[in-house]
């Protein structure tokens, strides 16, 4: 916008005039600042999703995935835990984290849940962390086709006027500004350099 402004407001009359009526019925020039978005926590961003195994250390115990962890957090059996701790595959994990029955308290706390947990996976791992912090200032979004609009975004159509929470996006740019703002003030500019972000730090 400024940047047309201070061109026409330069421009010679006999340019004006060479354009002509061509000028007038152009459409304004807008430059549209795009925001980038990771919408697959799959092939290279794989680190995001909750099924990615890594070892992270959650009540008390090793888990090899977000997902072990947060089904086993359903209930207060000890036994149970321990069992979905035990199994081979995160769907497997989930399937039986369905099958539970749920703590009372359940809704309230699911959220602060997945926080803590998705917090330790980076916290614990520096690779990791590494990679989440590398996207920094681009939009985490966990798109899927398994009309999952609580903890991601549903591509498919019949999804398309639903409300999108994005949760697990949100959580895991939430743990990336946490983790960035500890940083070096040097390190943080390198990093929102390399992303080709204009971004505005505040230091306070
Ligand atoms: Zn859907």
């Amino acid at each position: 916008m400024g940047l047309i402004k201070h061109f026409s407001s330069h421009m010679s009359k006999d340019w004006a005039i060479r354009v002509g009526n061509h000028f007038k019925t152009n459409p304004p020039v807008r430059i549209i600042k795009r925001r980038k978005v990771i919408d697959s926590f799959s092939m290279e961003n794989a680190f995001l999703s909750n099924f990615y195994i890594t070892n992270i250390y959650y009540m008390k115990r090793f888990w090899p995935s977000v997902e072990h962890a947060f089904q086993a957090s359903k209930t207060f059996s000890f036994k149970k835990q321990e069992e979905i701790r035990n199994l081979p595959t995160c769907k497997l994990a989930k399937y039986y984290g369905n099958s539970l029955k749920l703590r009372s308290d359940w809704e309230e706390v699911k959220l602060d849940i997945m926080y803590e947990i998705v917090y330790r996976k980076y916290y614990d791992n520096q690779w990791e962390m590494r990679r989440l912090i590398n996207t920094c200032g681009i939009r985490l979004v966990e798109g899927n086709t398994w009309h999952d609009n609580f903890w991601g975004h549903c591509m498919c159509s019949s999804c398309r006027s639903k409300y999108k929470h994005n949760y697990l996006g949100k959580i895991s740019m939430r743990v990336r500004r946490e983790m960035f703002k500890v940083m070096p003030v040097w390190l943080q500019d390198q990093i929102i350099k390399h992303n080709g972000i204009r971004y505005y730090i505040k230091h306070t």
